[in-house]
């Protein structure tokens, strides 16, 4: 007897066992393997995934088994470094220096750094606008 995990055309899984694998063929081949769920004809052997651990080679670098970023994660960084290299880091400054740009004392740039949450407030109030970086400031991108 054999077992064989089987997967019809809607996608429903189950398993049966038959003879020997040509009883198997010999069966789907005249239609006789039908859907345990819906009784569909259309009915093929599922893929297995393979439950094998993989070993690693000891030359493997340390990271390389990190997964991807998801979109999400790709997506910020990329607006990370897209804000970044497009606008000045002025650091803790950036209270101040959004003070001056707004009244003219500095050159009207964009800037992003560190501000406390009363200070990014009363910029706010001020009319000067503040919008808080989903990152918050720990370390650049790249
Ligand atoms: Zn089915």
């Amino acid at each position: 007897m054999i077992r064989y995990s089987l997967k019809c055309e809607n996608d429903h899984s189950f398993d049966s066992w038959f003879q020997s694998a040509e009883a198997f063929e010999k069966l789907l081949g005249a239609d006789m393997v039908t859907c345990a769920v819906c009784g569909a004809y259309n009915v093929e052997k599922a893929i297995m995934a393979p439950q094998v651990r993989m070993v690693h080679k000891k030359d493997t670098k340390p990271g390389a088994l990190s997964a991807p970023a998801s979109p999400a994660e790709q997506a910020l960084i990329e607006m990370r470094k897209k804000i970044e290299d497009n606008s000045e880091d002025v650091g803790t400054n950036f209270a101040a220096e959004a003070r001056a740009i707004h009244s003219g004392d500095a050159p009207e740039r964009s800037i992003y750094g560190e501000a406390k949450i009363q200070d990014a407030k009363s910029l706010i109030d001020d009319g000067i606008s503040v919008t808080p970086l989903p990152w918050g400031n720990k370390g650049k991108a790249n």
